[in-house]
């Protein structure tokens, strides 16, 4: 428990179980849980797409709110739902922003590939209704906002809000702004000719503000005003600091005066727990991993791919050039040739969506693909396979890793960003201590990736030390546990001062 309970205010654009593309919805589901165990008094703010109306979560009414926006007001709508947290009377409140013009459609950023094009007339509202939430809890709920918890470009300008238009409004007072970045490869970009749209003056749109070589940055304009910055790992939190990973906006991370600090996420281990995961078809613990075994036969069943004790590689991963899965596409015809299988879940780039396609049908009892988001697949991927491939080439922190080490999936994974945070990879000094839980791939070249598998396949005959990177991982601590504590203490520290 925390000495002393704050008022979070979290904005996300995404959250399980509400909407969820990525990793960003599952730690911004998990960690306000973590926070409000901790003893805060937690609000998350999320749009109100369609699917959340379809979700079968229920919302009551809490207020109806004057939004600005270039249009004039827009009365909107806020709802709750409350998730409750332990044993007593811990919550975590759910509210999201009704504007039926802006979130009530299919996707929460893109249809059938296409960005819509008014993001930044829906993630500016985002941001202009969270300040007014912001008023609404002081004036009427005498409820101060302590911390402002932001999370990537979708919620970036409330920090620009906070120290701009709105800095001299009561609720501006006293509070701290913390922007985490989840991936800096995305953010928020949009032409010159619609920075009117956020509702900020002309003086603001220029490099020490929003501009970013002639378009609106919106990621930028969080770093360069939030208090604070925080990234998902330490090792990405020095990458970003480079012109490879930076993305443009390395010289703006190392002229703030605070540098971004790397805080790994955990997982929700409630959610993705072995024992009791009601998507598998057997449950298994690190003691007795039986079912492990019948959930691979499942899982091949379900790929239609022979039910035989081949090692079975993995794939789950948004089909992006990040991922790095062109270098597996690259080396399928060599992998053949060994003996193992390999099932694919993902959905994104339509070019590499069609290269699986074709290998798939070449290879139809080795290779098993689904083409689409399938959380329950997720799941029994990392119960029933033995390794997941994660070669991306870049990584902030990476979640299907942690899952894997939970589920006794091995990982073999790029060392980057938060996947050589959190994958012990087999040398000669760990093999003796006995603590490796995975395989690191140090280039992003096809090669490398497959002398490290060949190295991972030629383990996996040996069952005996191939299980003690099984039991290592599954007893690594992969939970939020640390981590909260660790956003607790700044938190804490941002709020008070230091010490
Ligand atoms: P990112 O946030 O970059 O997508 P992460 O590894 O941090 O990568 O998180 C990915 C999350 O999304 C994991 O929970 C993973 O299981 C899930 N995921 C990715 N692709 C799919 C898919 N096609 N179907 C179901 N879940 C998916």
């Amino acid at each position: 428990m925390t000495q002393h309970p704050l008022n979070l205010l979290m904005v996300a654009s995404e959250a399980v179980p509400y909407a969820k593309t990525g990793g960003l919805a599952d730690v911004a589901g998990a960690l306000p849980i973590e926070l409000a165990k901790l003893g805060h008094d937690v609000i998350l703010l999320l749009p109100h797409y369609r699917c959340l109306s379809e979700s079968g979560r229920s919302f009551r009414s809490v207020c109806r709110l004057h939004v600005p926006t270039p249009q004039g007001l827009v009365d909107t709508l806020i709802e709750e739902d409350v998730i409750p947290v332990g044993e007593g009377d811990g919550r975590v409140r759910v509210w999201t922003i009704r504007n039926e013009a802006l979130y009530d459609r299919p996707g929460l950023y893109q249809d059938q590939g296409a960005d819509y094009p008014d993001n930044l007339d829906r993630f500016s509202f985002l941001c202009r209704a969270t300040i007014k939430v912001m008023a609404y809890l002081r004036a009427s709920c005498q409820w101060e906002t302590h911390v402002l918890h932001l999370h990537d470009w979708q919620a970036a300008l409330c920090a620009v809000y906070l120290k701009t238009i709105d800095r001299d409004r009561p609720e501006a007072q006293g509070v701290r702004t913390v922007l985490t970045l989840h991936n800096v490869g995305y953010q928020g970009l949009f032409p010159e000719n619609q920075f009117e749209k956020t509702g900020l003056p002309p003086s603001l749109y220029n490099p020490a503000g929003l501009e970013y070589y002639g378009s609106v940055n919106l990621l930028k304009g969080g770093i360069v005003f939030a208090d604070y910055v925080t990234t998902v790992s330490p090792t990405y939190a020095q990458e970003i600091l480079t012109p490879e990973f930076g993305f443009g906006l390395e010289g703006v991370l190392r002229n703030r005066a605070n540098l971004p600090s790397g805080i790994l996420n955990g997982i929700d281990t409630v959610r993705w727990n072995p024992e009791t995961d009601s998507y598998l078809p057997a449950n298994y613990s690190v003691s007795d991993r039986s079912g492990k075994q019948l959930c691979k036969r499942m899982l091949q069943r379900e790929f239609q791919l022979p039910e035989t004790a081949v090692p079975l590689l993995s794939v789950i991963a948004r089909l992006t050039p990040q991922k790095g899965l062109d270098l597996v596409e690259a080396i399928v015809p060599q992998l053949m040739a060994m003996d193992l299988q390999l099932v694919i879940l993902g959905t994104g780039e339509p070019e590499l969506e069609a290269k699986f396609k074709i290998l798939q049908a070449r290879y139809p009892l080795r290779i098993g693909l689904r083409i689409g988001f399938d959380e329950g697949l997720a799941h029994r991927i990392e119960a029933g396979a033995d390794m997941i491939v994660m070669p991306s080439r870049y990584e902030p922190c990476g979640l299907s890793q942690l899952y894997s080490l939970r589920y006794g999936t091995v990982p073999v994974v790029r060392k980057t960003g938060g996947l050589a945070d959190t994958v012990i990879p087999l040398t000669s000094q760990v093999r003796e201590a006995g603590g490796a839980t995975g395989f690191h791939v140090e280039e992003d070249k096809a090669e490398a990736l497959l002398l490290v598998l060949r190295q991972a396949i030629a383990l996996y005959q040996d069952q005996s030390r191939w299980e003690q990177l099984v039991e290592a991982g599954m007893k690594t601590d992969v939970s939020w546990a640390r981590s909260a504590d660790t956003y607790d203490r700044l938190f804490g520290s941002l709020v008070r001062g230091p010490g």
